[in-house]
């Protein structure tokens, strides 16, 4: 998104560059689908033996997948509200109201896009909020690499996941859960939001209570709450450890696991990650 807001000279100008790349991405679906459609049942042996589509196992080994496929879904993703926004109108959604409405907008468009290309082509077309584990850094350099540095926008090494307010962003845990929960209404491919929480949350149990209440009559479909865990390698001690183990007063690193939580998959060390999506760990703030 913020690529197409980029390249836009208004927000009306947006919306017919985000049709075009509407109309490819669904289209490119199609042409997939139906080239997936004439493979045969025997290229894909294990799928149809093992239970993992409905009625695969009546298949025969030259049956073509067409009909079957038709199970699955052809999501469109998106990544980058935030820095759309701020490159349109100069602020993010959970800044500013105006911001935040045309956020809505913007995302209630492509579903209706999805939802009328599901009934044109009789095929499960759905609106995904993805994080985009590669994309949001790669996108990114591309962005600043055809416009410079625009603060908000390209200033930081990762595009924002899907329709989050930007992790950096200082907002209470309510007010999170109340401006992202609209969003997952619209996005019926997958959708997650996540929060923020400082300290050892298993020794706060009415804080974590609060929360998921709060999720649920908001209408968050999925909700994540992450909270720091480290290990202390030497003595097992488990809890928050700064510099030095409460415990057993080990020092350095290297005695130390610390469990944090990257598009959905808990790590016990960032080594792994793209410098991306460790800059965005880097980057969050805490939700109280
Ligand atoms: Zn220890």
């Amino acid at each position: 998104l913020p690529l197409i807001a980029l390249e836009s000279d208004s927000t009306e100008d947006f919306f017919k560059r985000l049709d075009t790349y509407i109309h490819i991405a669904i289209e490119q679906l199609y042409e997939r689908y139906q080239f997936q459609g004439r493979k045969k049942a025997a290229t894909f042996k294990f799928l149809f033996t093992q239970g993992v589509w409905t009625n695969g196992e009546s298949l025969n080994p030259e049956d073509t997948l067409e009909e079957i496929w038709k199970q699955g879904t052809l999501s469109l993703g998106f990544v980058g509200l935030a820095e759309a926004l701020v490159a349109l109108t100069g602020f993010h959604h959970g800044e500013q109201e105006d911001s935040y409405k045309l956020g809505l907008h913007i995302i209630h468009h492509m579903r209706k896009r999805t939802d009328e290309a599901t009934i044109e082509k009789k095929l499960n077309y759905s609106l995904l909020a993805t994080p985009a584990e590669s994309l949001a850094g790669k996108a990114q350099r591309e962005a600043r690499r055809k416009f410079g540095t625009i603060k908000g926008v390209t200033d930081r090494p990762y595009f924002t996941n899907s329709f989050h307010i930007p992790v950096y962003y200082k907002i209470s845990a309510l007010e999170k859960i109340n401006k992202e929960a609209p969003f997952h209404q619209l996005t019926n491919g997958g959708h997650i939001t996540y929060l923020e929480l400082n300290g050892d949350a298993s020794k706060n149990h009415a804080a974590m209570e609060q929360i998921v209440r709060a999720m649920k009559e908001a209408g968050i479909g999925y909700g994540s709450i992450n909270h720091p865990v480290d290990r202390c390698l030497s003595c097992g001690y488990k809890g928050i450890i700064d510099n030095c183990c409460p415990s057993c007063s080990a020092v350095g690193e290297k005695n130390f696991e610390r469990i944090r939580r990257i598009t959905g998959y808990l790590v016990g060390s960032l080594d792994k990650w793209n410098t991306a999506k460790r800059s965005e760990e880097k980057d969050r703030v805490k939700h109280l």
